[in-house]
């Protein structure tokens, strides 16, 4: 019962943010400063792991 409620309410939530920063990079990295629409676990420029959201 609640629990698909639930989930239908963050899945709205995830595309509204998705929506909001359609234009602008969510994450950086720390480590050669590229920026990315995409929290990825290794950085795709340097393979470096320190791929951050941006504040
Ligand atoms: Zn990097």
């Amino acid at each position: 019962m609640g629990l698909f409620e639930d989930m239908g309410r963050k899945v709205e939530k995830f595309k509204q943010s998705a929506t909001d920063n359609a234009d602008a990079p969510t994450h950086h990295c720390l480590d050669c400063e590229e920026e990315f629409f995409t929290d990825y676990d290794a950085c795709p420029e340097c393979d470096g792991d320190h791929v951050v959201l941006i504040d």
